[in-house]
């Protein structure tokens, strides 16, 4: 009887959690949504022309519950982001010491964007800048350019858990526009860190950066990176257990532009942020965080995404150094 007892009591204090939780994220879009600063991306007219007001927190635990307020629905491209999900399959597919000698996994002080290499070793720094990008999607096994791709979107849907598709305009304009990332391909062709396809590398880059996500999807993608790579609801293993610290490892010291060191100080989690205005963060073994809004600061990351994630983790004590809170006890 007093076990019973117990149980209903651990329970009804787990739903008041919960109940907290998804009052919290009202109240952090209720907060939020004024907030006007920062600027949309405009380097391709499909990022221009984005909605500024448009704004999702959307938060799934590793036991597939989920809790979200605002646009969650709706659809933008991933871009940067793609770049974590895509190291994990050049993980797969080539192992850990074959992709260490084709990227590093140091941070760099410089643009994601640079036409710049590691001067001594003339690898990329890391998968998170766009010559890493580019050198893993060149990576990607298969025959042929339909193949590759295949291959990358069935990749994808694993981690998001239905079927994805590019948005052909934002591909074409990147295509048009991405002349630096050509260059960055043509540098690493120079020293011989990704092979003659060039072209069909940048390609499938673009392809990559052009998939279109909700901010939910943002959220299933974390939990699963956070439940060990088995997606929450499907029950399915999007990569294996075994990678899973490489990429975090790289979220965390590289993910969110050259405010990285800033965030891992004030939120202490891996991230991963991209142009799109979308954040999406992992708290290990307890859920995945998606954020997204437009507005960007001169670093790149969404403003209001900042704001959300810092706020997160100091009510939830996630700061995965923070020894005075025990976060498990909230979820
Ligand atoms: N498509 C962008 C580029 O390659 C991605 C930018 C980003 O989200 O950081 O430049």
């Amino acid at each position: 009887m007093e076990n019973q007892d117990d149980t209903e009591a651990v329970s009804n204090q787990e739903n008041a959690v919960r109940a907290g939780l998804q009052s919290f994220l009202n109240d952090l879009h209720l907060k939020y949504k004024p907030l006007r600063d920062g600027a949309l991306a405009n380097y391709i007219p499909e990022l221009a022309k984005v909605n500024p007001d448009l704004f999702s927190i959307c938060v799934m635990t590793v036991d597939g519950q989920i809790y979200k307020v605002g646009d969650e629905d709706r659809l933008f491209t991933i871009q940067s982001i793609s770049k974590l999900f895509v190291y994990g399959l050049a993980l797969e597919e080539h192992g850990r010491d074959y992709v260490l000698t084709k990227v590093g996994v140091e941070p760099t002080g410089d643009a994601f964007n640079a036409i710049v290499l590691d001067q001594r070793s003339k690898r990329p720094y890391n998968p998170m800048v766009n010559a890493g990008a580019i050198a893993t999607t060149s990576l990607i096994k298969g025959s042929g350019p339909t193949e590759r791709l295949n291959s990358m979107l069935e990749m994808f849907r694993r981690y998001i858990g239905h079927d994805i598709f590019v948005d052909i305009s934002t591909f074409m304009s990147e295509r048009t526009t991405g002349h630096r990332n050509r260059a960055i391909a043509h540098l690493m062709l120079n020293f011989g860190m990704i092979d003659e396809k060039i072209d069909e590398a940048l390609d499938l880059y673009f392809q990559q950066c052009s998939i279109m996500v909700n901010c939910q999807d943002l959220a299933v993608m974390a939990a699963t990176l956070a439940n060990k790579g088995l997606n929450p609801i499907t029950k399915e293993q999007a990569i294996k257990k075994c990678y899973i610290k490489d990429i975090l490892s790289v979220m965390y010291t590289c993910g969110m532009y050259n405010f990285a060191g800033e965030w891992v100080y004030k939120v202490g989690l891996p991230a991963k942020s991209g142009v799109c205005g979308g954040i999406i963060v992992v708290v290990p073994n307890l859920m995945g965080i998606g954020v997204y809004s437009p507005l960007l600061d001169t670093n790149g990351n969404s403003v209001r995404g900042i704001k959300v994630c810092e706020e997160l983790s100091q009510k939830f004590g996630l700061h995965l150094f923070d020894c005075s809170m025990n976060a498990s006890k909230f979820l």
